[in-house]
């Protein structure tokens, strides 16, 4: 599958790693259309890049607004080729956190959060773009953005266990849909060098963990996009979770 023409579906493309897919996806020449939750990085988006990228506001973790935005895009001419599942959250919170006078155990508000913006969207947009694929008997390939953290990482149950998950959906995608000519893989990055990365740890904390990754540093946006573009590019690549993080194993 070569990129220049192709035409990507990403998920959560407004800011940060996302946001660099989308660009880097463009300059490669491909047309891209985006899902995105947050309606201004929507319209900044479209601006940039116009008649390159469509962006349409979309909350991947709500079944009945993919059904409707599918739709739309559909409607619009736009037919995927490729989809990058990548809009997430990223939550950390003990299990029980001893230190609190309230409510020690996990917040099942936020469990189910998170749930739903790391797993239940990518079974939702994945299922639902497949489908329409079938139906335009194309074979498309489908990426999801997971994390080192399935392998669990301490203070994060929540989102350890949906990027697992995600880890979990590839493999089993692969294999129930490979005979039809669909490829599933999945990017499992490290610590990205991205402005959601550094507004959530303090630079004490990123000194900390660079000096435990084996390059001694975060990755850039670009590493998670080369991983990507080999992904689309390898027609023999098929339910495997590729690890982007510096040689750090959790
Ligand atoms: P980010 O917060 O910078 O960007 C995420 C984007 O997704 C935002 O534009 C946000 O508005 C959008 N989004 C969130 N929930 C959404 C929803 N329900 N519907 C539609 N859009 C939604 O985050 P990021 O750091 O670029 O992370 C992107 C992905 O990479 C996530 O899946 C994250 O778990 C994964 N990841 C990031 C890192 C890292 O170091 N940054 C490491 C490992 C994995």
């Amino acid at each position: 599958m070569n990129v220049t023409g192709l035409r990507v579906l990403v998920t959560g493309g407004g800011s940060g790693i996302g946001r660099y897919l989308v660009e880097r996806l463009v300059s490669d020449g491909a047309e891209v259309a985006v899902l995105e939750l947050d309606q201004e990085k929507c319209v900044a988006l479209s601006a940039a890049f116009p008649g390159k990228v469509q962006a349409w506001p979309c909350d991947v973790s709500d079944a009945e607004a993919v059904d409707a935005t599918l739709q739309s895009i559909t409607d619009s001419g736009f037919e995927p080729d490729a989809l990058i599942n990548n809009a997430g959250i990223i939550h950390s919170e003990p299990l029980v956190n001893m230190l609190s006078r309230g409510d020690r155990a996990h917040s099942r508000t936020n469990w189910q959060r998170v749930m739903a913006a790391d797993l239940d969207s990518v079974f939702f947009v994945t299922s639902r773009v497949v489908d329409r694929m079938m139906a335009k008997r194309k074979k498309g390939v489908v990426i999801s953005i997971s994390s080192i953290s399935a392998n669990g990482n301490p203070g994060q149950s929540a989102y350890s266990a949906a990027k697992a998950g995600v880890n979990a959906l590839t493999k089993t995608w692969a294999k129930e849909l490979g005979a039809l000519g669909f490829r599933f893989a999945a990017i499992a990055p490290g610590f990205i060098d991205t402005p959601s990365t550094r507004s959530a740890l303090s630079d004490s904390t990123i000194e900390r963990l660079q000096s435990q990754i084996p390059l001694r540093k975060l990755g850039d946006p670009e590493s998670v996009y080369f991983a990507a573009r080999h992904i689309l590019e390898n027609d023999y690549l098929t339910g495997t979770i590729v690890e982007v993080d510096g040689g750090l194993v959790l």
